[in-house]
């Protein structure tokens, strides 16, 4: 068990910085996630805490220990990764046995803790196959054990459900919340689907471009996102951004409306250009016209099964709404749409 700080983190391969003075402080047994686009950062960023990358500059503790450069065996953390870099030759049972013995514990507790692994992740049965003759979500279970086995201070996932089919996917993600739950143990979570930060992590770091955007718990960052980089990626379908800029000659763009005649607008205004934010399900439709109403006609009906996605173009704008389902309007429809005024979110970036 063990508390983690990544201290004023910067990396630096040759010219190019992919971190940027990264602050991030996990409490003990909290389960956090890395979350941003691909190329942000975060598979480097735990790499590093695990001692497989260099520090540029800045540090990294786990517990009380400035780890910054130990070498991997010296950090007691265990990492589970995307390809679950399983010995094929060995049996599950030796698979997850396998850091034990390489630790040189007594066969009796190598014993215990690859029975007690096994009970947890549901791999009794399987304990004398080989790698090849379990499915993929058992593969990943077998990863897992070995990881649990070592009775590490912190785990390390990095994407470890991307080559999982998208049910499977969401059964080992239960599962590995059940985990973490069970264990208590600090867990630092990669991904780079927001679906899985939100429903993992007792909080998420957003990362874009090797630096933090936000750091909050999953409905901090969905009810308070900082700047429209994280209202757009966390929360789906994503937040509709608008451009609110004044101008006289675009009609009744959406823009315009939200603006000048049904939202009070911050004052002064930000310099940069002001963004206006809201949220699929924070628009209502409504059947006529009303004077908090934008005009708009549906250009796209997606079925989602519990609820339907009209793409609404307004002006020169194009919003996402969500409606029951089925939708009762079909492409070409004429809509009105009302913004709860209430949900709005404001950004200068
Ligand atoms: P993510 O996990 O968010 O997809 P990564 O941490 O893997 O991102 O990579 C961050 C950036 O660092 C990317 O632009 C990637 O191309 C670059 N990078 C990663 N490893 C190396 C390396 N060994 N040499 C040069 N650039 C690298």
């Amino acid at each position: 068990m063990a508390n983690v700080q990544f201290n004023s983190i910067f990396k630096r391969y040759g010219q190019v910085e992919v971190l940027s003075d990264v602050g991030i402080d996990i409490k003990d047994g909290e389960f956090v996630v890395l979350v941003g686009p691909s190329g942000c950062g975060k598979s480097t960023l735990l790499r590093m805490l695990a001692g497989l990358e260099t520090v540029t500059a800045g540090t990294i503790a786990i517990g009380q220990r400035d780890v910054t450069h130990l070498p991997p065996r010296e950090r007691d953390v265990a990492m589970v990764f995307q390809n679950y870099a399983l010995y094929p030759h060995m049996t599950v049972a030796d698979n997850i046995a396998f850091p034990l013995r390489m630790m040189g514990f007594a066969k009796s507790h190598i014993r215990d803790q690859v029975t007690r692994a096994a009970e947890m992740l549901g791999l009794m049965p399987y304990l004398a196959r080989f790698p090849r003759e379990l499915s993929g979500g058992q593969r990943q279970r077998v990863a897992m054990g070995r990881a649990v086995v070592r009775e590490p201070d912190v785990f390390l996932f990095d994407e470890p459900l991307s080559n999982l089919d998208a049910s499977l996917r969401v059964k080992m993600r239960g599962e590995i919340k059940q985990m973490h739950q069970r264990l208590g143990t600090t867990m630092i979570y990669v991904t780079h689907d927001q679906v899985e930060a939100m429903t993992l992590g007792d909080r998420i770091v957003v990362l874009r471009s090797g630096r933090v955007e936000q750091i909050g718990t999953p409905l901090e960052l969905y009810n308070k996102p900082v700047n429209s980089f994280v209202a757009q990626f966390i929360g789906s379908p994503a937040m509709n951004i608008f451009e609110a800029r004044p101008a006289a000659d675009r009609g009744l763009a959406i823009e315009d409306m939200l603006l000048t005649d049904l939202f009070p607008l911050p004052h002064p205004l930000p310099e940069n250009p002001l963004l206006v934010g809201i949220r699929p399900h924070d628009i209502e439709l409504t059947p006529a016209k009303t004077s908090d109403a934008l005009s708009g006609v549906v250009v796209l009906v997606e079925e989602m099964g519990n609820m339907s996605l009209l793409t609404v173009q307004s002006g020169s704008s194009y919003v996402q709404v969500e409606a029951p389902s089925p939708s009762s309007l079909a492409t070409g429809a004429p809509v009105f749409m009302r913004p709860m005024k209430e949900k709005l979110h404001f950004f200068t970036e």
